[in-house]
């Protein structure tokens, strides 16, 4: 199985320094099972996947995998050790993903509350034409650029989105663009460096990423 399908990269290799855990963010706990347990659900959930990667902290693939055998997450076709960056985490994970599939899906485990309905706005704008789709946010507040301690623009609010995760990019486009050996915060960054068009569709504040334990707590709160 592979061709035409659409693959999941569920990228969970961080160490989420600033949770003050002893363990990796992705097993921190969240209603009773490590934090990746819902975002590899969701994903395993989803109509529109046919098969997930899950990229984990180094010396922690076999807990990854037992937890995908403890909640039946049956798509999972492979789990990888991640890298040092996130983008090293992608290209290990991507690595697994067959040469004929058709789209790739990049999704953070820091982003546990996938919403089902983005997975196929995602897919729709692929359809359209784009090389990849993010999702994103209004901006509320005004964003500067400083360059020490001077403000040096002052950006326009109408123009500035905030990007979440799940990100959706044709596979050969993802593939090229990691393989031009750059660093990106996100996979978008990537592909718009390669020439690619992504474009950004409605996002959804549950995508939150959890970076602090005050994160964590609003979202065992939404659960
Ligand atoms: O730290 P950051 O916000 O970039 O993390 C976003 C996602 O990337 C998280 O789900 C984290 O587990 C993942 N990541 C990774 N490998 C790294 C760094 C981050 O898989 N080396």
């Amino acid at each position: 199985m592979s061709e035409g399908q659409v693959w999941a990269v569920l990228v969970a290799a961080g160490r989420g320094e600033r949770l003050g855990e002893d363990q990796p963010k992705a097993f921190v706990r969240l209603g009773g099972l490590p934090l990746l347990a819902e975002p590899l659900r969701r994903l395993d959930d989803s109509e529109w996947i046919d098969a997930v990667v899950v990229v984990a902290p180094p010396e922690w693939e076999e807990p990854a995998i037992l937890l995908a055998e403890e909640i039946g997450a049956s798509k999972v076709s492979a789990c990888v050790s991640g890298g040092e960056t996130r983008t090293e985490s992608v290209r290990a994970g991507v690595a697994e993903v067959p040469e004929d599939a058709a789209v790739v899906l990049v999704h953070d485990a820091a982003r546990p509350l996938m919403p089902a309905d983005i997975v196929p706005r995602l897919l729709d704008a692929l359809g359209q034409g784009f090389d990849g789709a993010v999702p994103g946010l209004p901006v509320s507040d005004t964003v500067k650029r400083v360059a020490g301690d001077a403000v040096a623009e002052t950006l326009r609010r109408d123009e500035l989105v905030t990007v979440q995760t799940p990100q959706a990019f044709i596979a050969a486009v993802l593939r090229a663009a990691l393989a031009r050996g750059e660093e990106g915060t996100d996979c978008a960054s990537l592909v718009e460096a390669a020439g690619g068009r992504v474009t950004v569709v409605e996002g959804d504040p549950r995508l939150l990423k959890v970076t602090t334990r005050a994160d964590l707590d609003r979202i065992a709160s939404w659960l």
